[in-house]
């Protein structure tokens, strides 16, 4: 968990290219990596390129419709192109109690395994 920010995050080095990450992904939009600290075989952000004020879900206005339903459409995508036939676990942590760590709004996708729920 960290403290909720405006600050600028680890991911704005990820989408300029400032830190090495493994691209699954990118359009105009969103990127899509791969966790660096995997969940299960196959561990997705996907995030949007520009935040504009969209730390988390919390912070989300009428705004933010287009890109929160690109998020979870690139999701699926992603998905697929992983090989996930068997099904997947779609996560957005929100604040310090969702234990998100990183105050740019992401979707993580996760699986090539059995997952759980409810989850702890
Ligand atoms: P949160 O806890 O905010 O929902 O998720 C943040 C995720 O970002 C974590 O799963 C963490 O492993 C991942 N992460 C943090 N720093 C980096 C990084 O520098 N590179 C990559 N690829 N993932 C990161």
């Amino acid at each position: 968990a960290a403290t909720p920010s405006d600050s600028p995050t680890i991911f704005d080095k990820i989408i300029n290219n400032e830190i090495p990450h493994t691209t699954v992904y990118e359009d105009d939009k969103v990127l899509a990596f791969k966790d660096i600290e995997p969940q299960g075989p196959v561990h997705i952000l996907i995030i949007p390129k520009v935040r504009d004020g969209l730390t988390g879900l919390s912070k989300a206005e009428e705004r933010h419709i287009d890109i929160l339903g690109r998020l979870l459409y690139t999701a699926k995508l992603v998905a697929k192109e992983q090989g996930l036939e068997e099904g997947y676990r779609i996560v957005i942590n929100d604040g310090p109690q969702g234990c998100q760590s990183v105050y740019h709004i992401h979707v993580h996708v996760i699986g090539g395994r059995q997952m759980n729920w409810p989850p702890g």
